[in-house]
């Protein structure tokens, strides 16, 4: 790949180098971008000045009709990068899907859907989000209603499609959210067999902060000459969340360490990592048997619960999340500023997802790593592996979670249901 670097700034929020496969410019406003106005407006009302440096790389190649490959650090805008480029492309006066996105998770779409309706908040939009554990008929009338951009996760997806209740003819693009994992094997042979039914010629859009070397091996299976845009591992994790571990030895001691950081994962809103749904019922429930506050979510609970538990814990009523990896990518809430993960994450790429749930759009986190002896080299090989820093905790590290100072960004339209 013919690579050009090109240098960001701190005010876009990233330092970092970008590698992008051509030339690529970087247009610095919201107002230089070509967009509709009333698509401006949106973007202005939610509360943003100044796109970010993967937004100013990426929205003018997606809405030029280009296939792009689009990497950036876990909450530098991301997502808004292609709800904006998404809001963009659309013929509005058409009720017809033209926008097809998918993601791994029920909540990842949901937040899409939001995400979209906000920004397109002048334009007439229709946005549906197609998730598992919805009623089926519900999802059917909205489909055949006419929805313009359709915000889903595969399985529903597929059989929307298949029941003829998506209809696909006029869809114009495709984007693979968290594009890594979508391209994983679990879910790859759905992702081809939604990808079947797209016209020839759909626009491929993928999105995620990790994209291993295999992934990008095999975009170009279904891609044709994507723009790559992409960030070097080592420039991976933001300066903004400071990483820490704490040796426990024992599995045992996992649990009184936690409880002594209790206070400090009250400060803001913290979520805590565990490898099984297992492993976060018997937490949540020795957490509660020792008078602790918490709530939990992993996706065997049924879907109306999963809503209920995010909806709480967006609005802030509740502060201390116990999940699976169901909640390591995407989830966008701003008021994380720690991250535990009481179980390390099974691979690289998690750890990056799991972190980023803290230190949102250039605001301080924190993330605690709890280590027993046999997991130290692990933890050696992340941080080998993303040339970072994972210190030893120090004895007290809730003057570095912070809650945002006065007078930083908060959107103006919450994302709070
Ligand atoms: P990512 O998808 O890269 O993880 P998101 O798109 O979820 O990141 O953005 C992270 C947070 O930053 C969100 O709360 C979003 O509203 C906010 N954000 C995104 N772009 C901008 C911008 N240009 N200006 C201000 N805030 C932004």
């Amino acid at each position: 790949m013919a690579t050009r670097k090109v240098k960001g700034n701190d005010a876009d929020l990233s330092n970092v180098v970008f590698e992008t496969s051509e030339e690529v410019q970087v247009t610095p406003t919201f107002d230089s971008m070509g967009l509709r106005e009333e698509l401006l407006r949106g973007i202005y009302a939610y509360g943003f000045e100044k796109p970010s440096a993967i937004q100013q790389r990426s929205i003018k190649p997606i809405t030029s009709g280009r296939d792009v490959i689009a990497q950036a650090q876990s909450g530098t805008g991301k997502t808004a990068t292609f709800s904006i480029s998404s809001l963009q492309i659309l013929d509005t006066q058409l009720r017809e899907t033209q926008v097809l996105a998918l993601s791994p998770t029920r909540e990842l779409a949901t937040q899409i859907q939001r995400v979209v309706l906000a920004l397109g908040d002048h334009m007439n939009v229709q946005c549906h989000s197609c998730i598992g554990g919805t009623n089926v008929g519900e999802d059917i009338r909205k489909l055949e209603y006419g929805q313009h951009i359709v915000s889903g996760t595969p399985g529903r997806v597929r059989d929307m499609i298949s029941r003829r209740a998506l209809r696909t003819r006029s869809i114009k693009m495709l984007v693979l959210d968290e594009a890594d994992e979508m391209l994983n094997k679990g879910f790859k042979e759905q992702i081809y067999e939604v990808y079947r039914y797209l016209p020839p010629g759909t626009q491929v859009v993928l999105i995620s902060a990790t994209l291993p070397h295999e992934i990008l091996e095999m975009t170009h299976k279904f891609m044709s000459n994507p723009i790559r845009i992409l960030v070097k591992r080592d420039e991976l994790t933001l300066e903004g969340i400071k990483q820490f571990f704490v040796a426990v030895e024992r599995e045992e001691w996992k649990f009184d360490t936690l409880c002594d950081l209790y206070d400090t994962l009250t400060i803001t809103q913290a979520v805590i990592f565990c490898n099984t749904k297992r492993k976060v019922d018997w937490l949540t429930e020795k957490m509660v048997e020792a008078n602790f506050t918490v709530a939990s979510m992993h996706g065997d609970m049924p879907q109306k619960e999963r809503e209920a538990i995010m909806k709480k814990f967006r609005a802030g009523d509740s502060r201390v999340l116990i999940s699976t990896d169901v909640w390591a990518r995407g989830l966008d809430v701003q008021q994380v500023s720690l991250v535990i993960n009481y179980d390390l994450p099974n691979n690289r790429e998690l750890y990056i997802h799991r972190i980023g749930r803290s230190g949102r759009y250039g605001r301080k986190g924190v993330a605690i790593n709890f280590v027993k002896s046999d997991d130290i080299r692990i933890l050696r090989d992340i941080e080998q592996y993303y040339s970072t820093q994972i210190d030893e905790m120090p004895m007290n590290v809730s003057h570095l979670v912070f809650p945002p100072r006065y007078g930083e960004f908060v959107p103006h339209h919450s994302l709070v249901a």
